[in-house]
């Protein structure tokens, strides 16, 4: 049997992790390594590889994603200040965990 990835676990609390938010569609986490202050990651519940898997069928997926994500940032009051997005697609890109995800990070004070 197929064994899920870390995102797919971490979404069906197999195992622990720090969850901000959690609908139907995505779940809000907080990445495990920050790279900023704050550090979450917005993903899909269901798989989807990366953002070559998005279409005109599962778009809407992305669309709530990016609206949580901004939710998410004034939520963690990190939108005056400032953040970055990114999403890193296949290994090239910087993608290790083979399940599309969000990076939302901030909380830098200048
Ligand atoms: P990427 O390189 O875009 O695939 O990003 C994967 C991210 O997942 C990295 O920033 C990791 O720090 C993060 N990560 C890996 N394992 C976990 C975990 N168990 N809980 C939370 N974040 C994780």
């Amino acid at each position: 049997m197929k064994k899920n990835n870390i995102f797919a676990r971490i979404i069906n609390k197999q195992i622990k992790s720090d969850i901000l938010y959690q609908d139907d569609i995505i779940t809000i986490f907080k990445d495990i390594f920050p790279k900023y202050p704050v550090h979450v990651l917005i993903v899909p519940n269901k798989k989807i590889k990366n953002l070559n898997a998005i279409n005109n069928t599962n778009q809407n997926i992305l669309n709530h994603m990016l609206i949580h994500t901004i939710k998410i940032a004034k939520k963690l009051k990190i939108h005056k200040t400032g953040y970055k997005v990114l999403i890193n697609c296949n290994k090239g890109g910087g993608q290790e965990i083979p399940h599309l995800h969000i990076h939302l990070m901030g909380g830098v004070k200048k």
